[in-house]
């Protein structure tokens, strides 16, 4: 096992594994920006390193700086947590390369996976369902119209290297095409300078359904059900949860076989997560994030599997401690995502937690790393927090939600809790009766 792990990232999640790093009896090292030098995952772990100026490219983003706090510290291994370097093919490599270990798969998978139309090939060759679309790149406006003549409309453009929902845009007609050819394209390239575009065709009420899967380099892979992520804003996910109300238990175990093959047969060691559309009783993939995702959470509370632990278990040359027959789905969670911005339009709101308040009690789980008078920077992801209410069934879950977000006092800048409390009244999302275009078809009216 490690003796000291470097978490390569910042906040709730920076904390999120450092906590399991503590249980392990793992040492850990913090890297921090300039601006973060006072915040808590900083001041929870064994030791830390400042690692640049503020801005990511700088900082968290800067593949140098962080091996060189490795190496300074004496850390067996780098835990990329979420978002920043945690897909990074060649920051994965080279820190294999500086004899550490990287907590996350094969940067071979990584690379796979992080191409979408490579990933969208492989999966199907492995018996995954996928979206209807082109066969991998689409070149020209032209070409896109042709394929466009057997799929159907609406048709989705999407970014190849894309993440976050950005890169996309639809196309009603053969009219909207070259718009929305030419818009895709450019997004993609300014995002991440990469301008290959897909295209698929665009389902009109589907649910964002995803399967957390755990695999280890012995073979085994489980899988831990579902989350349902349809709750979206700007194709971003906003409220998380398990069970979904869509699966019946046989669905949910004939995806979970399906995805546990082809996981197997890829390969694949360490967690990850399936990400499909579903609709009218369908599944199709749309991509696999090789990492640990925000909402693992949710997967925690109904499984009672320690995610991070399993995963540093297998990086370390370890087999899972748990067999897909032992696990069992107990009850409801559902994860709110509190970020710092404006609950109508979503545009950030950096600045000053004046009053700070948060719920507890039975089933309440709060992921955070703020505090009264932490001063949010504008540079980074503006989530702030995770409340995860877990419950024995749904009506439960959602009532003791409705407690918790009305206890959950967040003063000083704008955030996403008020949408929360009215969410948790919706009689839509009460009744379990949603797509992933409900909440901005909704949005005004709540
Ligand atoms: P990203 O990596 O940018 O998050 P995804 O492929 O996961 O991109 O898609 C993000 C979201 O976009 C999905 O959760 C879903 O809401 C929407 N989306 C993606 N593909 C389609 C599609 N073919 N039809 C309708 N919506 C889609």
């Amino acid at each position: 096992m490690f003796k000291k792990i470097l978490i390569a990232n910042r906040g709730d999640i920076a904390i999120r594994i450092l906590r399991t790093c503590k249980e392990m009896g793992i040492k850990s090292v913090a890297v921090h920006s300039l601006i973060d030098e006072s915040l808590m995952h900083v001041k929870l772990a064994d030791e830390s390193v400042c690692i640049g100026p503020n801005r990511s490219s700088e900082s968290y983003l800067n593949i140098s700086a962080i091996l060189s706090a490795a190496e300074l510290t004496n850390a067996d291994a780098i835990h990329p947590g979420v978002g920043f370097l945690s897909e990074n093919e060649k920051f994965a490599k080279m820190v294999s390369e500086h004899g550490m270990k990287f907590i996350g798969p094969d940067p071979k998978h990584l690379a796979q996976m992080g191409d979408k139309i490579v990933a969208k090939k492989t999966m199907a060759d492995l018996g995954i369902p996928v979206v209807k679309g082109s066969d991998g790149e689409v070149k020209s406006a032209e070409e896109a119209k042709e394929i466009a003549k057997t799929s159907g409309y609406p048709v989705l453009f999407k970014a190849a290297s894309g993440g976050g929902g950005k890169g996309m845009k639809v196309a009603n007609s053969p009219e909207e095409i070259d718009n929305a050819f030419k818009m895709a394209k450019s997004e993609a390239k300014a995002n991440f300078g990469d301008d290959s575009v897909y295209m698929e065709r665009y389902l009109s009420h589907p649910r964002h359904i995803e399967i957390q899967i755990i695999a280890d380099s012995f073979g085994n892979v489980v899988h831990l059900g579902e989350r349902d992520c349809s709750i979206q804003r700007n194709h971003q996910k906003l409220f998380e949860e398990s069970p979904s109300v869509a699966l019946t238990p046989e669905k949910r175990q004939e995806i979970g076989e399906i995805v546990r093959n082809a996981v197997r047969n890829l390969g694949y060691v360490g967690v990850g997560t399936l990400e499909f559309l579903y609709e009218n009783g369908e599944f199709f993939f749309m991509e696999m994030n090789t990492r640990l995702q925000v909402e693992h959470s949710v997967s925690e509370q109904i499984t009672g599997i320690d995610i991070v632990k399993e995963q540093i278990r297998i990086a370390s040359g370890e087999k899972l401690s748990i067999k897909q027959e032992n696990i069992q789905f107990k009850g409801h969670a559902i994860e709110f995502r509190i970020n710092a911005e404006h609950p109508e339009t979503f545009v950030p709101s950096p600045g000053k937690i004046e009053e700070l308040y948060f719920p507890g009690g039975n089933g309440v789980r709060i992921d955070s790393h703020i505090y009264r008078n932490y001063v949010i920077p504008p540079y980074y992801d503006s989530l702030i927090a995770k409340v995860i209410i877990s419950a024995e069934d749904r009506d439960s879950c959602l009532a003791k939600a409705r407690q918790a977000l009305d206890e959950l006092v967040i003063d000083g800048v704008y955030t996403t809790t008020d949408l929360h409390r009215k969410l948790v009244r919706n009689k839509d999302i009460l009744a379990g009766d949603f797509d992933i275009h409900w909440l901005e078809n909704n949005l005004r009216s709540l």
